[in-house]
């Protein structure tokens, strides 16, 4: 085996004094561990350790292993110190006879896959490769205002080295509580090859580091789709509902209102996220939803984009009808929708077209409605 990555999760992030560890807390939609995993190229590594605690493996191993089949994930038990951490994770690793390991720290989810793969390529020639930033800003001392040291650096993960020697100098280290890799490797005699590390690569400690994390996040925009379509009931007296306004026209037949607007924008919104389609949370089997005033489903739709850390960009909604005219009542529609999509009036687009009385639509024996949605992350 070529290569095997080590990521340290197991700290318990009480600076950041939330109940749950940093690694874990939902950022705009997204943990730390999710976001690394999630953009780290799957070619790098043959294997990932994961060096968690009892008590968060029992809660995360089962979405961290279905989520990312992308990369063969083990687990190991974090220590009470990093060093105790990285050691356990060497030992389950070395059955797998690693030629390299980087050991990263997960609170590092912003690393590039660049300086990974600049990492991977320093240790075919040398037997370590540790990420730096020098400081731009003056270092003082408090305690001497005097002193001003232009020799700091700032070493930052992953840290890369030639798996079997990093593992002898952990076997040596016992219990000296180093506080990285780095220095466990030093300590054998080891010299440091040193490179450039990124800016955006910050550690997160503080509260105000998960700002920091949620500007550097990349952008993603996604879009959905959704199509419906109903059957006129000709000798109903009841309404029509079209995206929540009530209208004089025969209303369309369907185990809830068959607000088939609203439904389509359901199906784009779920679309968007990946999920299933409406019939699958909303099934037209069951009697809670006989009857149902679909703006509930568009509800639901609209905070699973809240859980999921999306919002919506643009929403664009096509009828297909002979009747009713649906220019007069779009304004009405965009407010219903605006209302319940916690968006912008001014980014829903409402339009229709006749079928050209071909067909069943033509013929006035049902109306359709299409949506595309565009999504980002927020
Ligand atoms: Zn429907």
């Amino acid at each position: 085996m070529k290569n095997a990555l080590i990521l340290l999760a197991g700290g318990k992030g009480e600076r950041l004094k939330n109940k749950e560890p940093k690694q874990f807390i939902k950022i705009g939609g997204t943990t730390l561990i999710d976001y690394f995993l999630s953009n780290l190229d799957s070619s790098f590594f043959e294997i990932i350790v994961i060096a968690i605690n009892k008590k968060n493996k029992k809660k995360y191993i089962n979405s961290l292993i279905k989520n990312y089949k992308q990369h063969k994930i083990i687990f190991s038990q974090s220590g009470n110190c990093r060093q105790l951490s990285s050691y356990n994770s060497l030992k389950l690793l070395n059955k797998y006879k690693p030629k390299n390991v980087l050991i990263h720290d997960c609170a590092r989810p912003l690393v590039s896959n660049q300086l990974i793969k600049k990492i991977l390529d320093r240790l075919n020639k040398n037997n370590n490769c540790i990420p730096y930033l020098s400081f731009n800003d003056l270092i003082k001392s408090k305690k001497n205002p005097n002193l001003i040291n232009k020799d700091i650096m700032s070493i930052q993960t992953p840290q890369g080295f030639d798996f079997k020697r990093i593992y002898y100098a952990h076997q040596i280290s016992k219990l000296k509580n180093f506080k990285d890799d780095s220095t466990v490797f030093e300590n054998i005699g080891e010299k440091l090859i040193m490179i450039k590390g990124e800016y955006k690569n910050i550690k997160i400690t503080y509260k105000e580091d998960l700002n920091i994390f949620k500007e550097f996040k990349k952008k993603e925009y996604r879009s959905g789709i959704g199509y419906d379509i109903h059957k006129i009931d000709h000798k109903s007296k009841r309404n029509l509902t079209l995206c929540g306004v009530k209208i004089k026209h025969p209303p369309l037949i369907g185990h809830s209102d068959a607000d088939v607007g609203y439904h389509a924008v359901c199906d784009s919104i779920l679309g968007a996220l990946s999920m299933k389609d409406i019939g699958y949370y909303f099934n037209n089997k069951n009697k809670k939803w006989k009857n149902a005033n679909s703006s509930l489903f568009v509800k639901f739709c609209s905070n699973q984009l809240i859980n999921n850390g999306y919002k919506i960009i643009n929403l664009d909604i096509n009828f297909i009808c002979e009747e009713p005219n649906i220019r007069n009542l779009s304004k009405k529609m965009k407010k219903n929708l605006s209302k319940l999509l916690k968006m912008s009036l001014k980014n829903i687009s409402i339009k229709a077209t006749t079928n050209e009385k071909i067909s069943f639509i033509g013929n006035k024996e049902g109306i359709a409605a299409e949506s595309i949605v565009q999504i980002t992350n927020v």
